[in-house]
């Protein structure tokens, strides 16, 4: 069995996801995507997050119509900070080969998360673009998690310059996000009257 993890806050989950989820679905041969909203995103301290069981709703409606694509609730489950290094090692013990996917802006982000070694040993990493972070391993994720190269497949994507806190800004100004959300995503926002305060980021 081969399975790509998709790891995220999703608040929302949007276009950049799903194109990014496909991608590596196609280009690594995944049997299957599993979604993993992070219960506790600590790398976004500080920042106001969606309640869990939200999110969670928020990525199941998004991947419904995907017949590829699981919706994990290890982390939301979980308490206490959600370290994608434990998640890993939970999931592997399943057997099969595992991918944990990622934009490249997360590359940037990895030497600050808990054991990047491991996280790498346990799963090869499959990154596409996401500009600014262009195909490049910063030499901080270098210095952090030596051999880290030989441990990423690079997808091609048509970048999608789409983030979930430039949507939230969207919906909160009025304007239409319809364009960036699936539809299911986009009515679930509209039905819990999602990001509309202006307290919200
Ligand atoms: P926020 O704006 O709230 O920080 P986000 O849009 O970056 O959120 P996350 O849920 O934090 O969304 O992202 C989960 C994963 O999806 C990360 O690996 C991130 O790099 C990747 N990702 C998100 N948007 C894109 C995109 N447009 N292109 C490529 N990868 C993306």
């Amino acid at each position: 069995m081969r399975t790509g993890v998709l790891g995220g806050t999703f608040d929302p989950p949007h276009r950049g996801h799903l194109r990014l989820a496909e991608a590596a679905r196609a280009q690594l041969a995944l049997d299957r995507v599993v979604f993993m909203p992070a219960g506790d995103p600590y790398r976004k301290a500080g920042r106001r997050v969606s309640p869990r069981d939200v999110r969670l709703r928020l990525v199941e409606a998004a991947v419904a119509d995907l017949p590829w694509a699981d919706v994990s609730t290890l982390e939301i489950d979980r308490s206490g900070p959600s370290y994608t290094d434990e998640t890993l090692a939970v999931l592997a013990r399943e057997g099969g080969d595992w991918w944990f996917i990622a934009g490249a802006d997360v590359l940037r982000d990895l030497p600050h998360w808990r054991n990047p070694r491991l996280l790498v040993e346990i799963a090869r990493l499959a990154v596409a673009v996401r500009p600014p972070a262009g195909r490049v391993v910063p030499a901080e994720a270098l210095r952090a998690v030596p051999g880290i190269e030989g441990r990423i497949d690079w997808l091609e994507m048509e970048p999608l310059d789409v983030s979930s806190t430039a949507l939230r800004a969207r919906v909160r100004g009025g304007a239409d996000a319809g364009e960036w959300l699936p539809e299911r995503v986009r009515q679930l926002i509209d039905e819990l009257g999602l990001y509309r305060d202006t307290a919200s980021d």
